[in-house]
Order: C-alpha cells, then sequence, then structure tokens
C-alpha cells in the first residue's frame, strides 16, 4: 500500500497538466534558474497577510524572518507587516535594512554582549530571555548611553496543546518564568530601561483551531495579572502565535477568521486594551510556508527487492524538513508532484523520491503513488517556503547550495 502525501496548497494549480508557479510553469523555472531549486511567489504571502488583516484588525502583525530569511522575501514581506522578529544580530542587520529599528524585536536565547550592544544601539527592542541577559542590557545601555528597549519573555506556565513544539508550561532556555517576571519588570524600569512590554510565545505549528484560541485567551491573562502584579501597563503584549499549516495526509488549516473573531471579544473586555496597550501576533511558517516549492529533477531510477526508487538531484541538504529530520517523531510525507504531469492518470507507480545523499536519511518522499517518473522530470515538494533552505545542513557533502528565486509577476 502506498502512503498517502499531504494536500497541495489551494494556490497551486495546473495548466495542461504543468504546476504553475507565480504564472509560470515549474519546467520553465527549472529551464531558466536550474536545479535544485526553491521558488518563492510573495502573492501568496499576500493572500495570508490579507485574511491575518480581516481575521485581527487593530492587532499588529509581525514576521519571524527565520522562517525565510531571503532578503528578497524580507524586503517583499517587510512592506505588508508591522515588525520584524529576528533572533540574531545577523538576521538583525538584514532586518534593519528593510524596517525602523522601533519595528524590530530581537528574541533567543543566549545573546552576546555585541549583540545586545548592536541592537541597543540601533534601538531594536530586546526581548530579554534572563535576568542575567536584563542586567547585561542595562549594563551596556549605561554604557552607550542608551535607555535599551526591553520587553520581558515570559515563560508561562501554559503550553499550546496539539502544537508541534511545545515551549511553555515546562523548565525552558527561553524567557523567565511567569512567577518571577513581576519583580524583574519593575527592576527594568526603576534601571532606566524603555521597558516595551511581554512577550509570551507558547508553541509552534498548532493545527487546532480551538487550542489556539485557548492559548491565546490564556496568554492575554497571563499578560493582564503579570502587569497588574509588577503595577506598570506593558505598551505591547506580543501574544506569539505558532499558527501552523497542513503538511500531512488529514491535517487541515487552522481557522483563522474564528480565532481572530475570539481574541477581538477578548481584547474587547481587557483592562489592558483601556489603558492602551496594543497587540502583536509574530507568525513565520503560516505566512511563507505554502508560497514555497523546492523543484529537484530525477538523476536515476532504480529498482532493489521490489521498491522503486526515484533519485533526484537535490535532498536533505536543501530541504531537511521534508525528509522527516527536522523535529518530527514519525516520518510523514510532505505534498509531492511530478511537476508537469499534474493531474495525469493513472497515479499508480508507487516509488520513493530519495536525495542524493550517501545517508538512508535523504528520502524527501516514501512509497508514495505518483504518475509514471522519468529521468529529468521535475519533482515539486511543497510547503517549502518556511525552515527550508537555511535550516537545512547545506554543507553536508559538499553539493552546491540550492539556488533560490523570489518570483515577481509581469
Ligand atoms: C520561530 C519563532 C516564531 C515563528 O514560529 P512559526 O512557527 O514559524 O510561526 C515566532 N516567535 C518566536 C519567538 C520564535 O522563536
Amino acid at each position: 500500500m502506498s502512503k498517502p502525501f499531504g494536500p497541495l496548497p489551494p494556490e497551486f494549480a495546473a495548466q495542461s497538466g504543468d504546476l504553475m508557479i507565480a504564472g509560470r510553469s515549474a519546467s520553465d523555472w527549472v529551464r531558466e534558474h536550474g536545479s535544485p531549486l526553491f521558488v518563492y511567489d510573495p502573492t501568496i504571502v499576500a493572500t495570508r497577510v490579507a485574511a491575518f488583516r480581516a481575521a485581527f484588525p487593530g492587532v499588529d502583525l509581525h514576521y519571524a524572518i527565520k522562517a525565510n530569511p531571503h532578503p528578497a522575501m524580507i524586503v517583499a514581506i517587510g512592506a505588508m507587516v508591522d515588525g520584524l522578529d529576528v533572533a540574531s544580530a545577523g538576521e538583525l542587520a538584514k532586518a534593519t535594512v528593510v524596517k525602523p529599528a522601533a519595528s524590530i524585536s530581537f528574541a533567543g536565547p543566549g545573546k552576546r554582549d555585541s549583540e545586545l550592544a548592536a541592537a541597543i544601539s540601533a534601538g531594536a527592542t530586546l526581548n530579554v530571555e534572563s535576568e542575567g541577559e536584563a542586567t547585561r542590557a542595562l549594563a551596556i545601555g549605561d554604557r552607550l548611553g542608551v535607555a535599551p528597549r526591553l520587553a520581558v519573555r515570559v515563560n508561562p506556565d501554559i503550553e499550546l496543546k496539539g502544537s508541534g513544539m511545545k515551549m511553555g508550561g515546562r523548565p525552558s532556555p527561553f524567557g523567565i518564568d511567569a512567577e518571577r517576571v513581576a519583580p524583574l519588570v519593575q527592576e527594568l524600569v526603576q534601571g532606566g530601561a524603555d521597558w516595551r512590554g511581554f512577550h509570551i510565545f507558547a508553541g509552534s505549528q498548532a493545527l487546532d483551531t480551538q487550542a489556539l484560541i485557548e492559548t491565546q485567551a490564556a496568554t492575554l491573562a497571563l499578560a493582564e495579572r503579570l502587569s497588574e502584579e509588577a503595577g506598570h501597563i506593558p505598551p505591547l503584549v506580543n501574544l506569539g502565535g505558532g499558527f501552523g499549516i497542513p503538511y500531512f495526509s488529514g491535517d487541515t488549516p487552522v481557522d483563522v477568521a474564528a480565532i481572530g473573531a475570539a481574541l477581538g471579544v477578548r481584547l474587547a473586555g481587557s483592562p489592558l486594551t483601556r489603558v492602551g496597550t496594543r497587540y502583536a501576533i509574530e507568525l513565520g511558517r503560516w505566512l511563507v510556508g505554502e508560497c514555497g516549492v523546492y523543484l529537484t529533477q530525477v538523476v536515476d531510477r532504480k529498482q532493489s527487492r521490489g521498491e522503486t526508487f526515484v533519485i533526484v538531484d537535490g535532498g536533505l541538504h536543501h530541504q531537511l524538513a521534508a525528509s522527516g529530520n527536522f523535529g518530527t517523531v514519525v516520518r510523514r510525507n510532505y505534498p509531492v508532484a511530478v511537476a508537469h504531469r499534474i493531474g495525469e492518470m493513472p497515479a499508480d507507480e508507487e516509488v520513493s523520491v530519495v536525495g542524493c545523499l550517501c545517508t538512508p536519511l535523504d528520502r524527501l518522499a516514501d512509497r508514495v503513488a505518483l504518475p509514471p517518473v522519468q529521468i529529468g522530470d521535475v519533482i515539486a515538494i511543497f510547503l517549502a517556503g518556511a525552515y527550508g533552505a537555511t535550516a537545512s545542513p547545506s554543507a553536508f557533502l559538499g553539493h552546491p547550495a540550492p539556488i533560490e528565486v523570489v518570483a515577481t509577476r509581469a
């Protein structure tokens, strides 16, 4: 029995069997740019942003650039969102080219003094992850003669149920345990910081709409409680994000309209809203994951003990996540297609698509039913817009880096 694969994102239509990406066929893209190739279509991101705006009026949208830090993507998305979230001095440098520093926040454990200084002198907000980091940031602000913009990242006592990556309710290298936050806020204010508020991120890749609604409500309640304990009004509460996308067979998209409606009711009744607190949601994967396709050409086909292998010129060194080796427990198949045989029947040849690396981990699709595949065909692996090219071990085995193109439509 062949194994199922996830749903193709709705934007990718076919024209006479050819997969179309941003108005051009996949084969065209490969002919012009080569293979293996990531193509990103920012107009798909724009539709996600529009859906967010409709669902969450008045809530700021931030883009977590680690999901896809391609410079042209940061430019395109930077123009659509209210803020950028970065996680290193390198990302900070890329973000400040695109957005004013006041709309950039920098989270992540283990920020070095040089990184704190770069953020403080640029005027970006540091989401402090520990008391020690807060002390260092204040001292660096003193030395530079700048009041550092500091938000407190909270390690919440809640967790995002059903999320692929849990980040709350347990010991964590991220954020400061909720019960120690109020005294720290007071110290920051007394220490001369420009206190920016709270950052509360409870998890990632959640597809359970109801769980997201409950987590946001609990996150807001926590922010209200901490503000009261601290005796200070947070200018901004970053409610986290964690909206997932459907990668696998049986997955369904999150209902952002329902999440937004529930949050809207909750925010309207919040004492923080009455005193002027703003809110932000930070998203990476949900904004960019579906806009990217990884295209890779078939180099060889072979049979071995009853299994047919289609061997491509790409692999996990470019798209680690599709091989199931990026934070997944059970290996399941990403949406996959033969790019110029979309909809072709019968699609009943069972093949495994494997990459060109010398490791059995390099399996991009495991025993899937596809139309007949030949050498030279282009295989498309969808959902390659987030945590693809830069989240994969591209130096492993010394193959060339992937080509990445950001589509512009005529
Ligand atoms: C990685 C990260 C994000 C983005 O997560 P997605 O699942 O890609 O939306 C948001 N906030 C923080 C703090 C992160 O570390």
